[in-house]
């Protein structure tokens, strides 16, 4: 009897309470973990030149390894830490943690970091940049900022202008997920991007669909006459990667070229330097 009341309280009390704010405050008392234990990686994916097919640079993907949940993909924590204020925190991480692995890659190659549209308004953002290239040595021509069109539909004065400082340090700017947002082109005339990145719902479907093939082909002429490079993302068959080609797309990236890794799996792609740890390791002790 006793037992049965206990447990309909127990239900009671689980009703009454909203299950949204509790898997919320579960999922906050994970990333603070998360971030304190170090359980945060970022995987890179390659980016090719469209004409040669050699790598030029790599996406950054953030990428939690979860203690019990095993690998847990942004598109499952990123809005909770946009909700719950840890955007920031990570942001940084993630601007600290590629361009700490940057260090390992030619000098040739580029690396870009995607930016929540919260952290366009942090004050650390542009002093993290500053200082995550300059600790690692890194040419800030190297870093580009993957944002999304949602960046810019609020705040323009306060976004325009946070771009600009951006740019003045000589990192640069791509749109990303291009057609996806609720976009106006009269964005592409105002702020200052040096890439358009067409969204992989327009590449999927490229040898089914007329449509995608027009709006594919339309984005490069649009790219080509403002002065911008574009990238496909998505590629993931060889007809999508010769259509691009043939139709003077400037990079593809996508799993017909490789998935997101670690950096210490893209040794066959790159010639990575060593590691710091293995610099700092002690010498081998010489043969008696
Ligand atoms: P995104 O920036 O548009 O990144 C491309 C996404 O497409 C990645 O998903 C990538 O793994 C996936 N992808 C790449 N090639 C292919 C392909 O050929 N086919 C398919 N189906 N998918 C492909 P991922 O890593 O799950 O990231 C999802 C989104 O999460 C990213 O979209 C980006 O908006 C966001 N994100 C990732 N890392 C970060 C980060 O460090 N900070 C922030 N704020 N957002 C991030
Ligand atoms: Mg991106
Ligand atoms: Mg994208
Ligand atoms: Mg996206």
């Amino acid at each position: 009897q006793a037992k049965k009341l206990g447990k309909g309280n127990w239900c009671m009390f689980t009703d009454e309470l909203d299950e949204k704010a509790r898997a919320r405050q579960q999922v906050e008392t994970d990333l603070h973990r998360a971030l304190d234990n170090q359980e945060l990686r970022v995987f890179f994916q390659p980016v090719v030149d469209a004409e040669t097919l050699e790598v030029s640079g790599f996406e950054t993907l953030l990428r939690w390894e979860h203690p019990t949940r095993g690998l847990v993909y942004p598109g499952e924590f990123i809005e909770h830490a946009e909700d719950i204020g840890l955007i920031t925190r990570i942001g940084d991480w993630v601007i600290r943690a590629a361009m700490a692995e940057a260090r390992r890659l030619p000098d040739h190659i580029g690396i870009s970091v995607n930016i929540s549209p919260l952290q366009i308004h942090s004050q650390s953002l542009v002093p993290t940049i500053m200082q995550a290239i300059a600790a690692n040595n890194i040419a800030p021509e190297r870093l580009e900022l993957e944002i999304t069109e949602s960046v810019l539909m609020s705040d323009t004065e306060f976004t325009l202008q946070r771009l600009h400082q951006i740019k003045k340090i000589g990192v640069r700017i791509a749109l990303d997920d291009f057609g996806t947002g609720f976009s106006s082109l009269s964005y592409l005339r105002s702020f200052p991007f040096d890439k358009i990145k067409i969204d992989k719902s327009f590449i999927s479907d490229l040898e089914s669909r007329a449509d995608n093939r027009a709006i594919a082909i339309a984005t490069l002429e649009l790219a080509r006459s403002l002065g911008m490079s574009c990238t496909a993302e998505g590629v993931e068959t060889g007809y999508q990667s010769d259509f691009l080609r043939e139709n003077g797309c400037d990079n593809l990236q996508g799993f017909f070229i490789s998935r997101a890794q670690p950096l210490d799996k893209l040794g066959h792609l790159v010639e990575l330097k060593d590691s710091d740890a293995a610099q700092v390791a002690p010498a081998p002790r010489p043969k008696l």
